[in-house]
């Protein structure tokens, strides 16, 4: 395809900005990160490729958090943890993630559901702490009901009433080191021709799930995906790429929900039963299940799909609604310490990709702030320079990309991931099969290097996202290939069986020069 690049867009041009920390994501984990670090008086830049105010995947709104309320749960919190993980849900999403910041996060996510609530997001329903859902029957119930619908537009309120600086339409797409510690991160303007260079003593990775390394429910839609066009691992790509452990990308998990819409709100919806012949069979759902279906609905984040279920008279009290399976989502994680360092000094990361759900994001975007601007105080000065060849050389790589008159597009190449990532390290998985998609994935990405092409800052920005993904998809591989056994959705049908020795243990890699480093370690 022949763009518009051929009239001279010319080259990026370079602002260079200097901060104490800087929150890569403006999302729950990222805008909480910066309000604490911005209370403890460190100077802080949020960078947020989209807009902080509907941004994330908890943009429109999210329902039940996660949180341990010693008067509802009662006074043993160990005992409330271990019957946390009892339940599938609550173990895989956590899986890869230490016990000692799943209990970091427990101790303090009361405090963090008082400080929303006086922040006006609501916490309580009709005076009270209402605990449902996301628990089996007879199980403990761990998530709290909540409205979040307005979260985004009052967590970012409060981080601009803080004093922190908010920069909307800049995607970070590599940290920037030196003297082995982290001295800032280089991003692009998704609008303007320009790279933006943050200079920073401390970094906070809060830049959410992957979600577009599969097909998406809707074939041909790639932003029809739950999540969001825009999640793509980012910070699990760049630490990656920065020498820090990543853990466990092997192990996926998927979603179900509504068929073809990609919404979530499986927690909620409450159906009509029917019999092999189609005919409803109760327990019938009454108005007020309704009511309550719905407003629980609209807070998480379903505004959208509710709209066009009413303009389309489809209501759930008589109307079947068939589900079906999502995409499969990567589980892996960014490897973090009970103060949200990672393994890269300064460098710090929360939310979605070191553990999983609003709680978690919101309770570890906090102590990521508060320990990030403690870190700073005493950090050394940097020096830039040291990064200098770095940041030319990631500037070549954009520019690159912008000024190619003829190539695919990050559509292309985005498609093609997609489809190795499902036919070769899809449901089932086997030594041929990811020998093979390894090598195809290879391939794809020496040809994306040598060919991609962006027409626009927009389309530089989905290029670069796709490259983050097939780092993303190479761990998956790699990580793959390492795990020889079946466990949840890793089937192996050369090992079908699941390796007790593995239990309690996790698979973290780690790039040493080039090459990729794995290691068994426990999770604890
Ligand atoms: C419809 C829906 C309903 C949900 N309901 C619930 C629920 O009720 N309870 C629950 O526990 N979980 C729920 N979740 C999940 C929950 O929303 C997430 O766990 C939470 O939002 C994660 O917060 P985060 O800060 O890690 O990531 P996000 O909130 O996704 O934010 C990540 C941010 O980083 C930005 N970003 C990404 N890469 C870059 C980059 N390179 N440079 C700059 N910016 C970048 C993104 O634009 C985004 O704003 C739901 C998810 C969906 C989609």
């Amino acid at each position: 395809m022949k763009g518009d690049n051929a009239m001279g867009n010319g080259i990026l041009m370079e602002e260079l900005i200097e901060t104490d920390v800087l929150c890569v994501g403006g999302g729950i984990a990222g805008l909480m990160a910066a309000i604490r670090a911005r209370e403890l008086g460190a100077k802080v830049i949020v960078a947020e490729k989209g807009n902080t105010l509907h941004s994330g995947r908890g943009r429109a709104g999210n329902d039940h958090f996660w949180c341990y309320i010693p008067e509802v749960h009662g006074a043993d919190m160990e005992l409330f943890l271990k019957e946390c993980l009892k339940g599938p849900k609550l173990r895989l999403m956590q899986a890869g993630t230490s016990m000692k910041v799943l209990r970091a996060f427990l101790e303090n996510s009361f405090d963090i559901v008082k400080l929303w609530d006086r922040w006006g997001i609501s916490m309580k329903y009709q005076g009270r702490w209402e605990f449902a859902g996301h628990s089996f029957p007879g199980d403990v119930l761990t998530h709290l009901k909540y409205a979040g619908l307005k979260q985004k537009r009052i967590l970012t309120e409060k981080a601009l009433e803080k004093g922190a600086e908010i920069m909307n339409r800049v995607m970070i797409y590599d940290l920037l080191r030196a003297d082995g510690g982290i001295v800032g991160a280089i991003g692009i303007h998704t609008r303007e021709k320009k790279v933006v260079v943050f200079q920073a003593k401390a970094v906070i990775l809060g830049t959410g799930f992957v979600d577009r390394l599969y097909p998406p429910p809707v074939s041909g839609w790639l932003a029809s995906v739950a999540g969001g066009l825009t999640l793509t691992g980012d910070g699990r790509a760049m630490i990656y790429r920065a020498g820090g452990d990543v853990v466990g990308p092997e192990i996926p998990r998927r979603h179900v929900g509504p068929r073809y819409f990609s919404r979530y709100g499986q927690a909620t919806w409450v159906g009509v039963l029917r019999d092999p012949q189609d005919k409803p069979i109760g327990p019938y759902v009454t108005n007020e299940d309704y009511e309550y279906m719905m407003y629980w609905m609209v807070h998480e984040g379903n505004s959208s799909l509710l709209e066009f279920m009413k303009e389309e008279g489809i209501d759930i009290r008589r109307h079947p609604v068939e589900f079906q399976i999502y995409n499969m989502l990567p589980e892996g994680k960014i490897w973090i310490n009970e103060r949200a360092e990672t393994s890269v000094e300064g460098l710090y990361a929360a939310g979605d990709e070191s553990m999983g759900g609003i709680g978690p994001s919101a309770t570890y975007g906090w102590i990521a702030g508060e320990n990030a601007a403690t870190y700073v105080k005493d950090a050394p000065s940097l020096d830039l320079k040291k990064a200098r060849e770095k940041i030319e050389e990631k500037k070549v790589l954009a520019e690159k990309m912008r000024t190619r008159e003829i190539g695919p597009d990050w559509k292309e190449a985005n498609i093609a991931l997609q489809q190795i990532m499902q036919d070769y390290a899809g449901s089932v998985r086997s030594e041929t099969l990811l020998t093979a998609g390894l090598s195809y994935l290879q391939m794809l990405r020496d040809k994306a290097d040598a060919t991609l092409m962006a027409r626009n800052q927009w389309e530089l920005t989905r290029c670069l996202e796709t490259r983050n993904l097939l780092d993303i998809g190479e761990l998956v591989f790699i990580a793959a290939q390492e795990r020889r056994e079946s466990r949840g959705l890793h089937n192996r049908p050369d090992y079908p069986f699941t390796d007790p020795m593995l239990d309690g243990k996790g698979l973290f890699i780690r790039k040493v020069g080039e090459q990729p480093v794995l290691e068994w370690k426990a999770i604890n």
